[in-house]
Formats: structure tokens, sequence, C-alpha cells
């Protein structure tokens, strides 16, 4: 079945669609975005991620390019038309189409593309888990706007990948971690709390990690916000990842140490299981 995607207002191909050259997403950056997950015809956490991606234009100063409503039909209809029932929608704005100049144009129309692809059901079994490794953040000072500018982390990425491992930890100038690439990093210490960086402009307030908050307090596990560092995450008891994409995935080797038995530990595998049923509550809509 050919894929189809959404572009400001149409329906296309997907190997026909199309921005402008001057769309100042491509230009600039120029633009934001949103992934969400979906599992068994049901979009999880919908609501916060439409919220990010409100705060995210407010803070460029980009408008809706459609009303909320009407973006939510047609993420259901481009999902639909994708015949998508477990996988990712993928939606980005942009400030939209205007001759090249740093500055913002007087008069311009935000661009919206939404996408929709399939990706094997997710299992409540957290496999064998995966290994990091860690770089330098070299982003830049904003990445709380979740904005397309995304090269500082597909060079982490592409450096993890190149190593054999499945994500990168990006690590600030005092050592201390501040997020995966697509991911927000936590650890479980001894004393079994669990301990990630709080929000601030230095990480994206991943909403899978303020779901596996509220899943944590729910399962009477503590949570801690403050910056850990390489050395205390590859001496922890366990380390997990959470992205809409990868949910709770157990991580099990820091750069060169195997961390904890090397295996998922309780807490992730927990977190992973519950998590998944928290958001099957929704009511699906596929
Ligand atoms: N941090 C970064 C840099 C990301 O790109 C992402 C997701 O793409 C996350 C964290 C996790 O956020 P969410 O849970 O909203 O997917």
């Amino acid at each position: 079945m050919s894929r189809v995607a959404y572009v400001n207002g149409r329906y296309v191909p997907h190997r026909d669609a199309q921005v402008h050259v001057e769309d100042r997403g491509y230009q600039f950056a120029d633009a934001v975005y949103e992934v969400i997950g979906v599992v068994e015809g049901r979009f999880l956490d919908e609501e916060p991620h439409l919220d990010r991606l409100d705060r995210s234009l407010k803070e460029l100063r980009i408008a809706w390019p459609i009303a909320r409503a009407a973006l939510k039909l047609v993420l259901r209809e481009t999902v639909r038309r994708n015949r998508v029932r477990n996988g990712l929608v993928y939606f980005q704005v942009s400030r939209g189409v205007a001759r090249r100049d740093f500055g913002f144009p007087k008069r311009v129309r935000p661009s919206l593309v939404v996408t929709a692809r399939a990706t094997p059901p997710v299992s409540p079994d957290p496999g064998p888990g995966v290994a990091v490794i860690t770089v330098p953040d070299i982003r830049w000072k904003r990445v709380d706007i979740k904005t397309t500018g995304l090269l500082g982390g597909a060079l982490g990425k592409q450096k993890a990948r190149e190593q054999g491992a499945y994500e990168a930890w990006q690590v600030d100038d005092a050592g201390l971690v501040t997020e995966g690439t697509s991911s927000n990093a936590w650890i479980v210490t001894a004393a079994g709390e669990l301990v990630t960086r709080p929000t601030g402009n230095d990480i994206l307030a991943g909403i899978t990690r303020e779901t596996v908050k509220k899943v944590a307090a729910d399962l009477q596990l503590a949570v801690v916000e403050r910056p850990f560092s390489v050395a205390e995450a590859q001496a922890a008891r366990e380390a997990f990842m959470t992205s809409a994409t990868s949910f709770v995935t157990a991580i099990v080797k820091i750069d060169d140490k195997t961390v904890g038995t090397g295996k998922p530990g309780d807490v992730a595998r927990r977190l992973r299981v519950e998590y998944l049923r928290a958001v099957s509550a929704a009511e699906p809509f596929a």
C-alpha cells in the first residue's frame, strides 16, 4: 500500500509530497514538530503533545496553521489513510515560505506537514535492553523548544550507531547528562529513587517523561528531579530512557561500563508495562 502525506491542506502520495525551497523550515530550521505514538489504534498522550506544540509555536511566534480541532482531524485522517494501527504520526509546522531573509517575513502563512508510519506492535517485554554512548551536548541553548534544528542530535545518534549503540546521552560542560538525542534520561539509585534531570532550557520536557512520573507515583516509586553525572549513571542500579517512540527502554550499558546486572532492571520493566497499560486506557479512534 502506498503512503499518503498531508501537505498544506491536501493529501498527496508520499513520494510526491513537497515543500517550497524557500520554506523557512528548510532554510533556517524555523519550524517546530511533534511525534505521537500510535498503539493499537490509540494516540498516546495526544493532548499533552498538542499543548507542547502550542508552547513551541508561541516561543517562536508562529501562528497555528489550522485550528487545534482541525489538526486533530488531520492527524486521524493521515493515520487512517496510511492504515497505521501501530506506529507514529509526525507533524511539522514551519513559519512558511518567504524570500530568504533572517528576520521574520511580514506576511506569511505557516506550513503544515503530517506523515504517518507503521511500526511493529510494541511489546511490554523489555527485551535485552540497549547500549548508550555519551557525547558532549553541542546543541543550542533553547532545546526546550521542539524545533526541527536537530543537527546536534543527529550527529550524536550517528556516532552511537557507528559504535553499535542505540542512543547517545548528551553531556553538559559540568559532566552532567542532559538527555538523549531523542529521549529523556533516567537512572535508579541504590536506594531505589528514580532520578531525571529537571526541565529547563537545556532539555526537552518529554511527554513520556511526564506520564512516567505519574506512573511512578502510582507505583509509589520516588522520583527526584536533579542532574546526574555519567559516572553516577554507570554505577547506578538501573538506567533507562523515555520517549514517544521508545516508551520506557532499559539501558544496560553506558560507554564501556555495564549498568547493574547487565539486564533490564525491575523498575524499568515495571514502568514499561504500567506505562503501556496507562496509555492504553485512552479511547481508540481507528
Ligand atoms: N528529548 C529529545 C531531544 C527528544 O527529541 C525527544 C523526543 O523526540 C524526547 C526528549 C522525548 O520526548 P517525548 O517523550 O515527548 O517523545
